[in-house]
Formats: C-alpha cells, structure tokens, sequence
C-alpha cells in the first residue's frame, strides 16, 4: 500500500479509504467485471479538487486514475489517488453560441436533456449512461456519425488539469487541444469541455429485427446496402443470440437474431424511401422505423443500462466484401465456444474528414468497424482465443482498432492494443507530448501511452 495519509489537502468533495464507508460504492461502476481499488478516492466536487489532488498525487509520485461512470475501465488502479468525477455536474446551454459547457461527471443522458428544449442536440453516442468526458477523449462515434463526423472534432474548449497542478483552458490551435482529444486521459484530467450542439429536432430510425433464418439474408442485405447511401444516414447491424429469460419477449427469446438499427437525419418521407431495401429482406420480428423527438433517440440502439461484465474488441475496416462478411458469421455466429455479441457499424461520411485542430482519432478512411463483445468466462482462455480468431478471420480488412470499442483491463489494455488505435506518426506525437507533460506518468490507469525516452 503507498502511503497517501500525509499532508493532504483540504478537500471540498469527500475523501474515501480502503474499509471506509462509501469506498466500495465509489469505485463501483459500470463495467463490473474489473474494480479501481486505490488508497485515495477524491470525490471531486468542483476543478480545484482535481487540481489539489493531482498535485498531491505527483508529490507523492502517486499514479492517478480517474472515474466517472466506469464503462470504459481499462487498467484498474491497485493503489494510488482516483479522482472521482461524478459530482462535477455542471452543465450549461447557451442556445446563442450553440454550446454546451459540461463537468466532468456528465452523462450523455444529461446532456440531452439540457439540449433538447433549445432544438439542440449533442453528438452523442448509443448509451445515456455514458460519461461525456470519456466518450470524447475517445473520439466520439454518435449515433448520427456519418453525418457530423467524430465528437472530438467538435469540442470547442477543454479545461484541463496536468500533471503539474495546472488547471489550463485549451482551444483549438494550443498543441495540447488535439492531443487531449483521442488520447483517452493521457494527458491530464478533463473538468469540464466546451461542445458544440447542433440544431436537429428529430430523427428518422430505430430498429428492425429479423429472425434466425434471416440473419445471413439480413447481414447481406445491409452490407449491400450500406455501399450507396448518404452521409445523412448511419446504421448498425447487431448479430446475438439472445438470452433465454423472461425478460425478453417470447418471439425473440433464446433466437439468434440480426437487428439493424438506422438513425437518418432528415424527413420521416426520405427515411422511408431509403429504408425499402431493408425492409425487401423479408418479414421482420420487430420493425419500428419512425420519426421521433431526439430525446427518444436512445431508443435506436438500445444498449444495456445496467451493470456488468463485458470485454471486447473490435476490427477498423477499409472495406466489407462479403468475404469479410462470412468469415466474421462464421466466427461469431451461434457455433462459436463463446457467446459474442458481434455486430458492425457503418462509418466512411464525415468521420473520412478531418478537422483543423489536430485531434487524435486515426484511422478515418475506415468504412466500417467490426464489434466483438463477450463476457468474461473461466480462466479467459476460451474467450482470448475466440477473439484472436475473429480478428484473425477480418485481418485481410483490418486498418486498426478504435479504442472507444475496446472494453476490459489487464491484458485486454496493453500497448499493442493502445498503438492500434493510431497512425505511427500520431503516437509518436502523443508519446512526445506525454514525455513533455507527464514525464513520470502519472497519468498510467488509462490505455497508457509511454512518454518519449
Ligand atoms: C454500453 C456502452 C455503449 C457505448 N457506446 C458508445 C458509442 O456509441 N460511441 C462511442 O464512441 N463510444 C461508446 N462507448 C464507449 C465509451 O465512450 C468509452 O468506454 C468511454 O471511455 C466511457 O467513458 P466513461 O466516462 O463513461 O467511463 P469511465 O470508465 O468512467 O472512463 C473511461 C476512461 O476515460 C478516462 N476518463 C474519463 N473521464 C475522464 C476525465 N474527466 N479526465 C481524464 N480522463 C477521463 C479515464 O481513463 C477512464 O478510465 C460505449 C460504452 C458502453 C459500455
């Protein structure tokens, strides 16, 4: 255990330890099946908290974690200081300007929520229950992404704290701006972020689901599909055999299913007119395709909202031929040892652009990302190589992995998998920076970029 009892600062956010009331509660999140277990929890109340308990951990050389709602845990701290961001709510709209400013401890849920009654919208991502902060150090791919592009492309500001104690406002054109943006908490400690919102009052979409003689026919229909359509339309196929509970509805329990999900912003008549060709696949289980306030657009993707256990990784492609098609149902489908949720997301749009201020998301003449997700099992050896088979089946197509779509700790975070996410050029750029900024690396529960020798 490193000793944090010295010296430390007066806080205005509560302070929690190992066996004290509240710890256990603290560094629970969503991912269950990896835990931050740190000497120091720092309830963040506001960015002078941060700042305090940044400075205290490098005096201490203490490494530092951060946690906000822990859907994106990648290395569990074993001691040192976590930051906790959830009570760092602020949240402000200024419909004039069309921004947000957000705490840290946001979820997308809230933010919606605060953007919607202005005929605004953020760039939001499938689930309400994502951190702000961690879905855009990480790129950002929305639910309309073909459209706008990545999340990160469109932050206006980033107040940030580094490795020295400084809280920094960053905009556009400052060498830490971009860098920040893509590298996942390498840099320092986000408090807040200035967002653009953009004017979109509904949506066109939501899901249609075919049953289990028409996954192939679905899985082919959409990928013929996906190869002519405009930037205004993004989509997403899920492949999963479902659980076999009560919980879901008797046509679909314990069925191995294909479900599209579709999110076009423009007319509910144009939506309709490019969806036809889904529709063509044959009768569908569940078709609910409609124009809907954006308040209802979580409705599209329909992610889990409860806690647990999940580890995943996920293929860039340039291109999906339906030899790629094939060998991902083959190695996916119901015949796998382990149950994976698998599925593909349409890219290619406005994500192939890139902006000016230098952000640190790769990979962009991606058209298409492969998702493998599986629950953690036995000694993780099924699971590994599982993973290491679907990979190897996409590898003809594969580009690189897009770290927001990564999930799990240990070796499911290593550096192999970190430098995936980037071009050699961009990595070095980070390391560089990380090297300038945080030459100890303090900043290493994170997919961790080394600093430059
Ligand atoms: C159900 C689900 C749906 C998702 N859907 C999408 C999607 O549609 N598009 C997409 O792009 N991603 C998506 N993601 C991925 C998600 O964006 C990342 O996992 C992201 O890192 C989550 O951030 P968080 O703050 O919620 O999680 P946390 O686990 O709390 O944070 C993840 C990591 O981000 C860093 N971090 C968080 N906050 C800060 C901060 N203030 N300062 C510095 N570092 C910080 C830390 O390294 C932290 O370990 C999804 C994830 C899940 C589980």
């Amino acid at each position: 255990m490193t000793n944090t009892s010295s010296a430390l600062p007066t806080f205005t956010g509560p302070v929690f330890r190992p066996g004290t009331a509240g710890y256990d509660d603290e560094v629970a999140g969503f991912q269950t099946a990896y835990t931050h277990r740190p000497d120091l929890v720092v309830g963040a109340a506001h960015a002078e908290d941060v700042r305090a308990a940044v400075e205290y951990a490098a005096r201490h050389d203490l490494p530092v974690a951060v946690h906000s709602t822990g859907h994106g845990l990648s290395v569990a701290a074993d001691g040192g200081v976590l930051i906790s961001t959830r009570r760092m709510t602020d949240l402000g709209v200024d419909p004039g300007t069309r921004t947000a400013r957000v705490g840290a401890g946001i979820r997308a849920g809230a933010l919606i929520d605060a953007a919607v009654p202005h005929g605004l919208a953020p760039l939001n991502g499938s689930s309400l229950s994502v951190g702000v902060a961690g879905y855009h150090l990480g790129g950002g791919v929305g639910i309309l992404a073909r459209t706008f592009g990545y999340a990160a492309d469109h932050v206006r500001a980033v107040e940030l704290v580094t490795a020295d104690g400084r809280l920094r406002r960053l905009v556009p054109g400052d060498p830490l701006f971009g860098a920040v943006l893509g590298s996942g908490g390498n840099l320092g400690v986000v408090t807040a972020l200035e967002l653009e919102l953009l004017p979109i009052a509904t949506v066109y979409g939501g899901q249609l689901t075919f049953d289990t003689p028409l996954v192939e026919p679905a899985l082919e229909g959409w990928r013929l599909w996906t190869q002519d359509l405009p930037e205004e339309l993004t989509s997403a196929i899920t492949l999963m055999t479902m659980p076999d509970v009560p919980a879901i509805p008797e046509p679909m329990r314990g069925r191995y299913l294909a479900t599209i999900a579709v999110a076009y912003a423009g007319s509910a008549e144009d939506g309709e007119r490019l969806v036809a060709p889904l529709r063509e696949i044959g009768p569908r289980l569940h078709d609910e395709l409609r124009s809907m306030p954006y308040a209802q657009t979580h409705g599209i993707h329909r992610d889990p909202d409860f806690p647990h256990a999940y580890t995943a990784s996920n293929a860039l492609l340039s291109e999906l031929p339906a030899d790629a098609a094939q060998a991902f149902l083959d190695t996916t489908g119901p015949g796998a040892t382990v149950p994976v949720v698998a599925g593909f997301r349409h890219l290619g749009g406005a994500l192939r652009r890139r902006g000016p201020a230098g952000v640190a998301v790769d990979h962009r003449e991606a058209e298409y990302v492969a998702r493998f997700i599986t629950m953690p099992e036995g000694d993780g050896t099924a699971v590994r190589d599982r993973h290491e088979l679907i990979g190897k089946a996409l590898s003809p197509w594969t580009i690189g992995r897009h770290l927001n779509f990564l999930y799990g700790a240990g070796d499911w975070a290593g550096e192999e998998q970190t430098r995936t996410g980037y071009d050699p050029g961009t990595y070095e750029r980070l390391a560089a920076l990380k090297a300038q900024h945080d030459p100890a690396n303090l900043f290493r529960h994170n997919r961790n970029i080394h600093p430059a020798a």
